[in-house]
């Protein structure tokens, strides 16, 4: 099964991932994973990536387009794969259509794991870090027994900058921008498969299963 994740940040898009991969049997492609595999065996396409990399620019998509043909016409994509973080834009989607063509493949499902903005920022503005001992917390998901003190050494717990609510915000917002137009054009292929991330995470995995279950091998 030829597959595309989407989520936005905070959607569980890793978790179910890692258990859609598990199941199946098919890799995990995320573009990070992607362009360091590529780097590490220096291929050309891995060496021009490295040089943008290097000097703090984006890579072009034409590098990253073709970074993802490498890895799609590998032998371990034959039953399927799992694509995460790619593709971002719509001209990516379409220069993946083209790629998929010309390897005789086609996608099956772009599942998007849909979760409300608002708890979007409930589940990324809750965590909070003890000072003295590191240990983590979520003020919905595991909070400390007594409010802004470590359970283990009673230390002060604090809440990171990355966490802060105009930071998460504004995060959410380009993330939100920028899948828009993405799963308007998947909606309309009719690959588009939009899963609810707002029940627990073994719920939506049984959503998801039940979706790939119809696909057979
Ligand atoms: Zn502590």
């Amino acid at each position: 099964m030829n597959l595309v994740l989407m989520g936005l940040p905070g959607a569980g898009k890793g978790t179910q991932a890692e258990r859609i991969v598990d199941k199946y049997d098919i890799p995990h492609i995320s573009t990070g994973d992607m362009f360091r595999a590529a780097m590490k065996e220096e291929t050309e396409l891995g060496l021009k990536a490295k040089s943008f990399i290097d000097k703090g620019e984006l890579v072009p998509d034409e590098v990253t387009i073709g970074i993802v043909r490498e890895r799609l016409g590998k032998n371990d994509c034959a039953k399927g794969f799992l694509l995460d973080g790619f593709p971002r834009t719509v001209a990516q989607a379409e220069a993946l259509e083209d790629i998929l063509k010309s390897l005789e493949k086609k996608l099956d499902y772009v599942v998007n794991i849909s979760v409300d903005k608002g708890i979007l920022m409930e589940r990324l503005t809750g965590r909070r870090i003890c000072k003295s001992c590191g240990a983590t917390y979520h003020l919905v998901f595991n909070p400390p027994a007594q409010e802004g003190i470590c359970d283990k050494c009673g230390g002060e717990l604090y809440q990171r900058a990355d966490d802060n609510e105009e930071t998460v915000a504004n995060r959410l917002e380009v993330n939100l921008n920028q899948s828009e137009p993405l799963l308007a054009f998947y909606d309309e292929k009719g690959y588009l498969r939009n899963i609810d991330g707002q029940k627990d995470i073994n719920v939506v995995f049984e959503d998801i299963d039940r979706l790939l279950g119809g696909l057979g091998e």
